[in-house]
């Protein structure tokens, strides 16, 4: 086969024509015979099955069936007539339906005769009913030769509008495979395929599109969706190898005075597990000659600010300054407070700069930071200010929460010629599968470990009907002295919407919860910067029992002594939401509770969420529910989502094919970097080749 034959615009494929290539390209993307060739079928309509009627279940979609028919009439009703037979093989019986045509089926139908009939098999008034079957005597059926796979392609409105059926789609292939005479250029090297037990390419394409029977279609669907998952691990491997290779980083090779003391006088408690080992990890990375670029998972409440700040004072121990920059104000405050906490006696200077630092304070700021007075920095945004310049910054730390804000992290690091090393905190944990996609190319830490001693948050659900006992058990929870929070939802299309439904809320807490026995916070997106401090505030220093709040609460505050989270119209939250806030509370000595409050009618979806909610409070778990519910797409947000348009393997289902791709990526690229070897010759190409043409599933950022 001629090499650039695949990179043949599509117009030139007999049956294609101008008109056609240019539905194709808008509606599918098909540019090129290559493309038409990466177009997989969605799902297949398997003719090589034979089912009997007994063995029939409602979930069946397309059957084929063997068998007679015995019987036939005509049922009248209001809405119609329908040709009703009954259709019967050796196990049982069923009806096939027809509502079009019934005069000329009813001449052409033979009794008693063996028929084959095809179709989707419905379960409707305590039987199997299939309505316009295909049918086929048995006799001409075993004569016939038979397609015995049929593909499905994906398909839109418009193509099928433009009278691009799947029919015509299935033609095109044939005439690709027939243009190109099935042969395709190997793409995987012969010890992958080998130690794989792969399908070859030509052999994979084919079976793909013309399916010879389930075993194959299964090898070559294996194959291609491996082929697909490698090369995009391979991408991101050797971006994160060369990186190390290239990007050069501070050593930190110095455990000093400001870690070694502060670990063994000031420490308030001992470290988990698994923070002794992030630590250590993030101890090599420092410690070699390459730039850090590490994200650290841990769910809220897992301990992540201790283990930023011994990281602080190991750059502080190697004549680095640090800084930490947050999303919100209100969590750089808190960072900034409980950070001098920890680090008072230690004689470590650090500051806070947010956008509401008046400028008197900000001017010695500036200049402690440029002479190097200052260690470490403490912010949000305002730390990427051109104003903000660094005596010597050694390590940026961001705390993302729940964010996946990626972009931002770069501005950091222009800010030396050497960049400093970065750790990216989130409390969302990501799926392990989505964060070898996604993330590949950084290296990953995870705190999977709760501190000791902490009571799990009891989880319940709660219908609207019951609120006057959810008021009650507020009400003796405020009498042991603990704080509420009551969280309504707010989503930005039906804003005004929702504002109504807090005030109402608020208002009626009010008048049930009234002045003087109780003090009541609310904090909103309408309010000012300065009141919603001064009401955080007031519950933060327990002047108010209850605060009720829109999700502006869900990045920041820490108030241990909160221990009940009530989340209203709790199913209009997604999951990850409703875990962040959950994660609110449970952070003092006491029991814990978060109450989900929802109406009657929910959907199966929101269910799934709620029950997951009051059986979990694993963090990881509760992410791969997430992402089998909403997809990848969904979940990181759109700007992310082109990133995980597969053509072909799943990231979800095919989790293990992705390990596997992984493992075998990194341990090629470990062994040869630069592919140099004559075995990875084949993948050295192929490689060049998706890069070259873009086809790297728009991969490439
Ligand atoms: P997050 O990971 O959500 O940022 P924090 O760092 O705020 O969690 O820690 C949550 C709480 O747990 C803090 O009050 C912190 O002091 C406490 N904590 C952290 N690590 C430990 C530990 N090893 N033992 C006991 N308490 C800890
Ligand atoms: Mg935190």
């Amino acid at each position: 086969m001629n090499a650039n034959l695949l990179q043949t615009p599509i117009v030139y494929l007999k049956g294609v024509g101008p008109n056609r290539s240019e539905t194709l390209l808008s509606e599918l993307g098909i540019g090129t015979y290559q493309d038409l060739l990466n177009l997989f079928p969605n799902r297949y309509i398997d003719k090589t099955q034979y089912l009997k009627i007994a063995h029939l279940q409602r979930s069946n979609a397309d059957v084929q069936i063997i068998g007679k028919i015995v019987h036939i009439k005509t049922v009248e009703q209001k809405k119609g007539k329908r040709l009703v037979a009954t259709f019967a093989d050796d196990t049982g019986q069923m009806e096939l339906v027809w509502f079009r045509s019934q005069k000329w089926i009813r001449e052409n139908l033979k009794l008693n005769t063996p028929y084959v009939v095809f179709g989707r098999c419905n379960w409707y008034n305590g039987s199997f009913s299939m309505p316009h079957p295909e049918m086929e005597l048995l006799s001409e059926h075993q004569q016939g030769l038979k397609i015995s796979m049929q593909p499905v392609y994906p398909s839109t409105e418009k193509l099928a509008g433009k009278g691009i059926t799947n029919r015509v789609i299935n033609k095109l292939v044939q005439q690709l495979f027939l243009e190109t005479k099935g042969q395709f250029f190997e793409s995987l090297s012969p010890p992958l395929l080998q130690e794989l037990k792969l399908l070859s390419k030509s052999e994979a394409m084919f079976n793909v599109h013309f399916p010879k029977n389930q075993e194959l279609l299964a090898k070559a669907r294996f194959r291609l969706k491996f082929e697909e998952l490698f090369y995009i691990q391979l991408q991101l491997i050797s971006k994160k190898l060369l990186r190390k290779q290239k990007i050069k980083g501070y050593s930190f090779d110095k455990v000093g005075a400001h870690f070694i003391s502060f670990y063994t006088e000031h420490l308030p408690f001992a470290l988990t597990e698994a923070q002794k080992r992030v630590l250590k990890e993030i101890r090599s990375d420092l410690g070699s000659n390459a730039q850090m670029n590490r994200l650290l998972q841990g769910d809220v409440g897992s301990g992540k600010t201790i283990v930023a700040v011994m990281s602080m004072l190991l750059a502080i121990d190697n004549g680095f300054q640090s800084c930490l920059m947050a999303p919100t104000e209100i969590l750089a405050n808190q960072h900034y407070n409980g950070i001098r906490e920890l680090l008072e006696g230690t004689g470590v200077r650090c500051a806070l700069l947010t956008g509401s630092v008046k400028k008197s304070v900000r001017r010695p700021i500036h200049e402690q930071l440029e002479n190097g007075e200052l260690q470490i920095l403490i912010g949000t945004h305002a730390l990427l200010e051109d104003k903000v310049r660094f005596k010597n910054l050694g390590l940026a730390i961001v705390d993302e929460q729940h964010r996946f804000g990626v972009a931002q992290r770069s501005k950091l690091w222009h800010k030396n010629e050497i960049p400093p090393h970065v750790l990216v905190m989130t409390a969302t944990p990501i799926p392990r599968t989505l964060a070898m996609s996604l993330y590949g190319d950084l290296d990953i830490s995870v705190i999977d470990e709760l501190p000791p001693g902490r009571k799990p948050i009891k989880t319940v659900h709660r219908y609207d009907s019951n609120r006057l006992k959810v008021f009650r058990f507020i009400r003796d929870e405020i009498k042991k002295g603990r704080q509420i929070y009551v969280v309504y939802p707010l989503i930005k299309e039906s804003e005004a919407l929702d504002y109504k439904d807090l005030m109402d809320g608020y208002e009626s807490i009010v008048r049930d919860f009234p002045l003087p026995d109780y003090q009541i916070s609310i904090v909103h997106g309408q309010m000012k910067a300065v009141d919603k401090e001064y009401e955080m505030q007031r519950f933060v220093l327990g002047e108010t029992q209850i605060m009720v709040a829109t999700t502006v609460i869900e990045v920041g505050v820490n108030v241990p002594n909160a221990s009940v989270m009530i989340i209203e119209s709790a199913e209009r939250f997604g999951l990850s939401q409703l875990h962040q806030l959950r994660g609110r509370v449970g952070r003092g000595a006491d029991q814990s509770f978060c109450i989900l409050m929802t109406g009657h009618k929910l959907s199966t979806e929101a269910k799934t969420r709620l029950e997951t909610m009051v059986q979990t409070h694993d963090g990881f778990e509760i992410a791969e529910v997430d992402l089998r519910l909403r997809g990848p797409g969904d979940l990181m947000g759109t700007q992310q989502s082109g990133v995980l348009n597969l053509k072909i393997a799943d990231i979800v289902r095919d989790n293990d094919i992705l390990k596997t791709a992984r493992y075998y990526a990194l341990k090629i690229l470990k062994e040869d970097p630069s592919l140099e070897k004559p075995e990875n010759g084949v993948i050295r190409h192929t490689y060049a080749q998706l890069i070259k043409h873009k086809n790297i599933w728009n991969y490439i950022s």
